[in-house]
């Protein structure tokens, strides 16, 4: 069984877990658990020394109860038409988690981006866009993809320009992908999203006294001991946030290897370091660890999966000494894991949830370019203007007069950033309690994956129930 059909399964196998717990009608069921459409193309591309290779490429869109799909394109070996599919079926349950509105999809391109030159890897994601373009699986109504593992801004400005350039005088063409660089219809805020959402989400989950009490922690994250797997877009923001928060790193792994201390890891030495030598091994002060899976072991509050699927599985669970599993990374913990930490009370907060922040702020980023005017540009100096002139009238009520820096913190008007980072921060704080309402009408026997599915399961069948097709 390869990698991805295992990861499908496991997916399914967790729609049929919460299905269970629900009374919607089966013949329902089965439509919001079947992937809808599914792409896959094969051209060839020619590399820098002349030789022609065959690339395989593919695009799942697993539901379309709200248009349009949503989903990242991943550069990686692992990429076939079962992970695409498994990851597309995650995308439509966290867009139904956090109100966005959204199908879920994901595509991918089966290579291994260290192998492939900056022209090289222009040239597959241009003539995959084209491809897409060509059937009807991109545009901002249809489907819009966004960074995933081996992607980043670079790519999506490739796909923004190829797409616009397919789609002359189309007045919306630059929502045809997210995550672009702000020069190119870019949303500031969106490269740090999803590490700021797993942020802004644990620490409201820490913020529960109750939960943490049963849990064995204090509330709050200052002090928490973190260990974090993989430094890549979202770990290392959301590794840069705890740090910030007061939480100490006390291991971290790349794909070269680990590291771990137990006074704390200071996050940008570390990563000046790798930049430096091109590994986080050896760093000064920290024991280097022979395996990079060895830092999953390590003994924590916090271990946080930020790198790939089934990372935690029935092997290594029995042996993880963490109280919570925070799972920034998709599918990092198998079924058979989950059972075994539920049994150790290990508290897992499911990806569908926890990941979330990537496509909130996406979410705006489209709204941004559909609107064609950036968050704040019109209220800005407006809200600036009253809240001075509100000063101005309480210091003539008083008599006293506020310093520059009350002035300023009082009359601040809001820019597009910090419109994007609080309405993050309300989608995730917003997000979590219905999910953990859910959770402990459950009883305590059943773990929060299942609370999350069942919630996203009400959530897309309202959408088809309200069209009165289903009974
Ligand atoms: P990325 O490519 O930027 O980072 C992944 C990092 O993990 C890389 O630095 C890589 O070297 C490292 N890595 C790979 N294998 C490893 C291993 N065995 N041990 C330790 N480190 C390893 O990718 P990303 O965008 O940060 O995505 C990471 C995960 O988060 C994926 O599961 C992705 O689907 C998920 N995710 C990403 C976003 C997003 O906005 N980028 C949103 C939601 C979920």
């Amino acid at each position: 069984m390869s990698l991805g059909s295992s990861f499908l399964e496991q997916v399914n196998r967790a729609f049929d877990h919460a299905a269970g717990f629900t009374d919607h009608d089966p013949t329902l069921l089965a439509n919001i658990r079947a992937c809808k459409n599914l792409f896959y193309t094969s051209f060839p591309i020619k590399r820098d020394d002349g030789r022609i290779e065959v690339m395989h490429a593919w695009r799942a869109e697993h539901s379309h109860h709200k248009l349009p799909t949503k989903g990242g394109i991943r550069y990686a070996e692992t990429v076939d038409a079962e992970e695409v599919q498994a990851l597309a079926a995650l995308m439509t349950y966290k867009c139904a988690l956090v109100d966005v509105p959204f199908g879920g999809a994901k595509g991918g391109i089966r290579l291994n981006a260290k192998r492939y030159s900056v022209g090289e890897l222009e040239r597959i994601t241009r003539r995959m866009v084209f491809e897409l373009v060509r059937k009807n699986f991109m545009g901002p109504g249809l489907d819009v993809p966004a960074p995933d593992v081996g992607t980043g801004p670079r790519e999506m400005a490739w796909i923004a320009d190829t797409y616009t350039q397919l789609r002359p005088g189309e007045l919306d063409a630059l929502g045809c992908v997210t995550a672009k660089p702000v020069s190119a219809g870019g949303i500031r805020g969106r490269v740090e999203a999803t590490g700021r959402g797993v942020f802004f989400g644990v620490r409201e989950i820490c913020s529960v006294k109750e939960d943490m009490k049963a849990l064995g922690m204090s509330p709050g994250l200052a002090g928490k001991r973190v260990v974090l797997q993989g430094l890549g877009n979202v770990g290392y923001h959301a590794a840069q946030f705890f740090q910030r928060a007061g939480a100490v790193l006390v291991g971290l792994s790349e794909s070269e290897g680990a590291i771990a201390c137990d006074k704390g890891l200071d996050l940008e030495a570390v990563m000046a370091h790798r930049k430096e030598r091109g590994s986080i091994l050896d760093f000064p002060g920290a024991t280097s660890l022979a395996r990079r899976e060895e830092a999953l072991e390590l003994e924590c509050d916090i271990l946080i999966p930020a790198a790939l699927e089934r990372q935690i599985t029935a092997e290594n669970a029995p042996r993880l000494r963490t109280k919570m599993v925070v799972e920034a990374a998709n599918g990092p913990t198998t079924v058979e894991a989950d059972e075994i930490l539920a049994a150790r009370g290990i508290m897992v907060i499911p990806d569908s949830y926890i990941n979330a922040g990537g496509v909130t702020v996406s979410y705006f980023e489209w709204v941004k370019n559909l609107s064609h005017v950036r968050f704040g540009r019109m209220q800005k100096r407006f809200e600036q203007g009253a809240y001075t002139r509100l000063l101005e009238a309480v210091e003539g009520v008083t008599g006293r007069r506020f310093t520059p820096e009350e002035v300023e913190r009082v009359t601040h008007g809001a820019s597009e950033e910090d419109l994007v980072n609080s309405g993050l921060e309300e989608t995730m704080i917003g997000a979590y309690h219905p999910i953990r309402e859910v959770w402990k009408q459950l009883g305590g026997k059943e773990i929060m994956r299942t609370a999350a599915m069942i919630v996203a399961i009400d959530k897309v069948a309202l959408s088809y129930e309200q069209l009165g097709i289903f009974p």
